[in-house]
């Protein structure tokens, strides 16, 4: 009974902000704040045909809300969307996590950061042949994705982008 009961406190509530997965729709001039935005877990889709009514379309099929740099898009009338006010990736990551509540970090890494698609785990047997043999003697959890096809495992970079998110942390 003890242990239930502590276990218990330590589940999130579904409600509560922090480790919520959003839907986002990042127009075309977005790219860079797309990429950090899935690093940190977020759903987002991006691509060269999301501006203007091409963006309210896809907004509107998958419930996203939009995030553009377009003042020109509220004459369109568009769903919810967020105008991002800075030019600079981290201002844009700091205004959005701020207005939407995202922690940055809970759900970092578990998105493919070119197809947008959750990672799946692989067993390390499974990858011997298809990572550096480096990397597979010293590395212990391997992930992928099903689209890209692409291996992943810890690395420094995301040490470093890791450092970035936690920099970000609003107050
Ligand atoms: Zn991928």
């Amino acid at each position: 009974m003890q242990r239930a009961a502590n276990s218990m406190s330590v589940i999130k509530s579904p409600t509560e902000n922090s480790g919520r997965v959003q839907k986002f729709a990042a127009d075309r001039m977005l790219g860079k704040l797309a990429k950090w935005l899935r690093a940190m877990g977020q759903d987002v889709i991006y691509g060269q045909h999301l501006s203007g009514y091409g963006l309210i379309r896809a907004a509107r099929a998958e419930n996203r809300l939009i995030l553009t740099r377009d003042r020109g898009l509220k004459k369109k009338q568009p769903p919810d969307f967020l105008f991002v006010e800075s030019n600079h990736y981290r201002e844009q990551l700091r205004q959005v996590i701020k207005a939407c509540g995202l922690n940055p970090l809970v759900n970092a890494f578990q998105r493919c950061l070119e197809c947008n698609l959750i990672l799946q785990p692989r067993s390390k047997a499974s990858v011997e042949n298809m990572v550096p043999p480096y990397v597979f003697s010293t590395q212990e959890n391997y992930s992928w994705c099903p689209k890209c096809q692409r291996i992943f495992w810890p690395a420094t970079h995301h040490e470093r982008m890791i450092e970035e998110l936690k920099g970000l942390e609003i107050d």
